[in-house]
């Protein structure tokens, strides 16, 4: 039996980040992963094909409204070839799960292609996709399982017609009107795809704002920038009924004045979240706790009950990122080393991928108001600068919420172009604990996106902002 000192179980963005520093700290390292290719949710059916999408769509949407503008005259039409667009997304997938492989042997790592499922505290069986079994013993575990799409338990989701996520990222044809369960980050994402590609796409959202978790106002411009691009809204409607008959899908839901109102597509796409996937792990063989929502139950230290066995990313508590799980994913690593690494939850950023981007990082006006924090707020409009104009991004903006007495930036919202790259700059403003005036004293290149940002901060310190 090969023994470790560290058993990974789950390859995606916690798991083998995990495993990559564990190697780099010494350590005799395995990686189990059930599936053919590393790099799970994220870089299979998540963050990457979804971006790829995204992109080629984009592209797409460029050609058709806005090169006539910029003085590019196109002769024939511009057609979609969808075949070839997923393709190439399948290509982008599999050079990034091809460069995890590589990563795996040059760290030396051992993978095993397999279930794994906890024999004890410190046996791990693992069940071949061939039907072999072998069984590993290491002195630490971590579990990095990751999630699976979440349904409301009337669907039935058919995966042809009522589908997730991932029947939604290989479509074989583009949807004529296709109706969105949840307005959400991934909702959002693939529904413009879709939109753009030329489907009529209508979101069903139960709480009664889209991007519910974010700021309210950024919440409130990406509704009315995606109405613009005639995506259908409606909020405040709890789902009662999906339906599919024939090749028409028929979802009936309650509006916010309790009557029913029937929507009719021929795809419904359900994203109403992702669930903690721990089926076939048998973590109660080695006395692993769950909590009541079926999440890895982890301390501080990420650590279970079990002393030797650690759990990050979407199986754990927090947001479902795969930026958060790689976090855990180091930092369990180096706890197990003996270091004493920590993670400021307050500055995980949160991005949406849709153009224009949303993106935001630290407190939130609701949070900081429900928290009796006294607070100022600065914001500047994208449509005010130069670089916005020139590629005709003009909407959106930039708002910084800086505490009223001392000046430390406590969150930082944004919508616009380049929106999910701008965020880092206050990620790291916050990290050295900036304040408002801080940012308003850098110089910031001209003319660029991040301009907004010292505008922000300007209008934030003494309404000072220049360009307004
Ligand atoms: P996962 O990536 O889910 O990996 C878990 C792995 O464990 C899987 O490969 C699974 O097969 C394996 N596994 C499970 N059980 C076992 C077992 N018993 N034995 C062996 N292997 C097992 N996040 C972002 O930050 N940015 C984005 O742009 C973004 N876009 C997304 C778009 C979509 C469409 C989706 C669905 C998600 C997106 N996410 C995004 C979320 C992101 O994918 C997850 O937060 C991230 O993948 C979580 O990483 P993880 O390592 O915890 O788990």
């Amino acid at each position: 039996m090969n023994s470790y000192d560290v058993a990974v179980i789950g390859s995606g963005p916690g798991g083998y980040v995990a495993a990559i520093r564990c190697a780099q700290l010494g350590m005799k390292t395995a990686i189990i992963e059930k599936y053919s290719t590393l790099g799970g949710t994220c870089l299979n059916v998540g963050c990457i094909p979804s971006k790829a999408l995204l992109d080629s769509s984009h592209h797409y949407e460029e050609a058709i409204k806005h090169f006539d503008t910029h003085g590019i005259e196109i002769s024939g039409d511009v057609k979609v070839n969808l075949e070839k667009m997923i393709a190439r997304k399948q290509a982008v997938v599999d050079q990034t799960t091809g460069g995890i492989d590589f990563l795996m042997k040059k760290n030396k790592i051992d993978v095993y292609e397999g279930l794994g499922s906890f024999k004890d505290a410190t046996h791990v069986n693992i069940a071949k996709n061939d039907g072999a079994t072998e069984e590993i013993e290491a002195k630490n575990i971590i579990i990095a399982t990751g999630s699976k799409p979440s349904n409301l338990p009337f669907i039935n989701l058919d995966k042809e017609r009522i589908i997730t996520s991932t029947e939604a990222l290989k479509l074989k044809e583009v949807p004529k009107h296709m109706l969105v369960i949840g307005g959400g980050v991934i909702g959002l994402e693939l529904g413009q795809v879709y939109k753009r590609l030329g489907a009529e796409v209508t979101v069903i959202e139960f709480m009664d704002r889209i991007i519910a978790g974010m700021d309210a106002g950024l919440s409130k411009e990406l509704t009315k920038v995606l109405k613009k691009q005639k995506i259908k809204f409606n909020t405040s409607h709890k789902v009662k009924s999906v339906e599919r008959v024939g090749d028409e899908v028929i979802v009936k839901a309650d509006n916010k004045n309790g009557e029913e109102v029937e929507f009719k597509g021929d795809y419904c796409l359900v994203s109403v979240g992702r669930r903690p996937y721990t089926d076939g792990l048998n973590a109660e063989a080695a006395g692993v706790k769950l909590d009541d929502r079926g999440r890895v139950e982890v301390n501080g230290h990420l650590q279970t009950n079990v002393s030797n066995i650690y759990a990050i990313g979407d199986v754990v508590k927090g947001a479902m990122l795969a930026h958060k799980a790689s976090e855990e994913g180091s930092m369990v690593a180096e706890i197990i080393a003996g270091q004493k690494p920590h993670i400021d939850y307050n500055l995980i950023p949160g991005v949406v991928y849709t153009w224009p981007e949303v993106a935001a990082v630290g407190k939130t006006e609701q949070e900081l108001k429900d928290a009796g924090i006294a607070y100022k707020s600065g914001q500047f409009p994208m449509r005010a600068l130069g670089r916005s104009r020139a590629s005709m991004d003009l909407d959106g903006f930039i708002k910084i919420l800086a505490d009223e007495k001392t000046d430390e930036i406590l969150g930082v919202h944004m919508i616009g172009a380049r929106a999910a790259d701008l965020i880092a700059e206050a990620v790291v403003a916050m990290e050295y604990r900036a304040s408002a005036e801080d940012i308003a004293r850098m110089s910031h290149a001209h003319p660029t996106f991040a301009e907004a940002i010292k505008e922000a901060a300007l209008a934030a310190t003494e309404d000072r902002a220049l360009h307004v």
